[in-house]
């Protein structure tokens, strides 16, 4: 029998993964991918002697007790790299000098936070109960969800159920209503900005369960090299990509979708194409809209996603080893604010690498700092590139200088900067607004699952972070293993899978 040929369009993870999985199940792959690297937003650049990471601050699935980690076995990502667990996720500031540690044991965390804040006993308890609730849980991953048949769904409803009820109410509170909980004001000012005030705390407890667990460590040697173990896993499967390469249009026969042309102007068939590349480019402009019905634009028309970010990277002739080792790095109250592409700031976050040694010359460290920010300021800025240019330099002497206040003499050490805005993200990965995580999670959407398929066309799907609401790593790699799951069903074969 002759393999059937599937068309990939997008080499980041969910666009590797879906080309491993066809591989390991036989089907002709080719992956087309706009860039001249793989990975996507899982990506790093060097700046003279320094690696600038784009991404990964945490791999969710990095150690043998999450389920995730078998994917990411299979794809060959987590084989090489060491893995680091750190032991603070991050340091909060405030101006009259204490210091929040939101450590990732959760006995520590328990005891730290009942030092600082007695007056919130109860609420602490509850936080802790949670953390510790979530650690019991472990996402199924061995079936696509939507190969799920009844007694699939009764099984996981069993396994789920406890989960779900302990759950359930930490869905519905945002990071930011958790936080006027409590009577605190460090804690009250620290929470909010663990990471965005609009995420569902449960998030935040599913992740220090994680963390606690050892299953969600930073796997040291950049984004970029993680990306390349995967795309190398992709080669020894025998797969074909071709970089360069960017899709204009996915060609439709008869509601069949049949190939793709690229912007040189060639055009190549395949029985399956499966997008893996930005969702709104994928439907509102390879397939012109066709496909979309009132569901998939009122997505695109009313969903939260992910703010872009200002990810501003500095390389700094200093080794920081006298500062802990974060995942997210300290967060301090500025003593004036800064205006970062006119919005105020009165505290930012720093990260320093200083725990990576791959990514700068021994002595010497990388510092980033990021901002959330807007598309559609930057988009007109870059109409002009002398004061898109300047703008981004004004922003790298406005960090430069507050952390040399906070870190006396950072400034005289610095030998590179960058800045990157979310034009260049858009630029680099085609997301849509240049968001770094597709559909943002509020306790509305938490339980929002999207198609990876189009009403009226068959025999096209998507993979990765626009049709997985939440985005990241995990999730762009399980769907493409799911996507092919649901091609081997349909061509009625065994799924199967392979770790080299
Ligand atoms: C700063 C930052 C920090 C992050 N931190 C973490 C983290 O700690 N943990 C975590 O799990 N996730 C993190 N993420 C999120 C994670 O990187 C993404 O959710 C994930 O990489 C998305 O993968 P994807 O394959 O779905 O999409 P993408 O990475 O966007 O891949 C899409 C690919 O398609 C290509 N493409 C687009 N259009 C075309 C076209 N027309 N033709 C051909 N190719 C095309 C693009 O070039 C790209 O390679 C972070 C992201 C950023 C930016």
């Amino acid at each position: 029998m002759v393999n059937k040929s599937i068309i990939i369009i997008g080499a980041g993870i969910a666009g590797l993964s879906t080309g491993c999985y066809g591989r390991m199940n036989g089907y002709n792959t080719r992956i087309f991918e706009m860039h001249n690297i793989p990975g996507g937003l899982c990506t790093s650049w060097q700046r003279k002697w320094y690696t600038i990471d784009g991404c990964l601050h945490w791999l969710v699935g990095s150690g043998p007790e999450s389920s995730f980690y078998k994917i990411w076995k299979e794809l060959g990502a987590v084989q090489k790299p060491q893995i680091i667990d750190h032991e603070e996720f991050m340091r909060f500031e405030s101006a009259d000098g204490k210091t929040f540690i939101l450590y990732t044991g959760i006995d520590r965390l328990e005891k730290h936070m009942l030092e600082i804040a007695p007056e919130d006993k109860d609420i602490i308890k509850e936080f802790i109960k949670g953390i510790r609730a979530c650690t019991r849980f472990e996402l199924p991953v061995d079936k696509a969800p939507e190969l799920y048949g009844f007694i699939d769904g009764l099984k996981f409803l069993i396994k789920m159920l406890p989960f779900m009820l302990s759950v359930r109410k930490w869905n519905l509170i945002s990071t930011q209503d958790f936080a006027a909980r409590f009577k605190n004001p460090l804690l009250c000012e620290a929470f909010p900005v663990i990471w965005l005030p609009e995420f569902p705390i449960s998030f935040l407890l599913m992740t220090l369960a994680w963390m606690h667990k050892k299953v969600a460590g930073y796997p040291v040697g950049s984004s970029l090299e993680f990306s390349r173990n995967i795309e190398q896993r992709y080669r020894d499967l025998g797969g074909e990509i071709h970089y360069n390469s960017r899709v204009t249009k996915i060609l439709v026969e008869n509601d069949r979708a049949v190939g793709v042309k690229l912007e040189d102007g060639s055009v190549h068939k395949a029985d399956y194409i499966i997008s893996a590349a930005d969702g709104y480019t994928t439907i509102f402009n390879m397939l012109d809209g066709r496909y979309a019905d009132e569901t998939i634009k009122g997505y695109y028309d009313n969903l939260p996603i992910f703010p872009p970010l200002i990810h501003v990277a500095l390389g700094v002739n200093r080794s920081f080893e006298e500062i802990p080792h974060t995942v997210t790095g300290i967060n301090f109250p500025l003593d004036q604010p800064i205006t970062i592409a006119g919005k105020e700031w009165r505290r930012i976050g720093v990260h320093f690498y200083n725990f990576d040694p791959t990514l700068a010359p021994a002595g010497k460290s990388v510092v980033k700092v990021m901002f959330f920010s807007d598309y559609a300021y930057w988009k007109s800025l870059r109409d002009d590139l002398n004061r898109y240019n300047a703008e981004k330099e004004h922003i790298a002497d406005q960090v430069v200088a507050v952390l040399d206040r906070r870190f006396p003499g950072l400034a005289s050490k610095v030998e590179m900067h960058d800045v990157a805005t979310p034009v260049t993200f858009h630029r680099y990965t085609g997301n849509w607004q240049g968001t770094f995580e597709g559909w943002m999670i509020t306790p509305k959407t938490h339980s929002l699952r999207m198609s990876k398929t189009l009403p009226g066309l068959d025999n096209f799907y998507m993979a990765g972070q626009w049709v997985e609401p939440g985005g990241g790593l995990p999730p762009a790699a399980f769907s493409g293993r799911n996507v092919v799951q649901i091609l081997c069903k349909r061509d009625k074969k065994p799924f199967l899978t392979t770790i080299p």
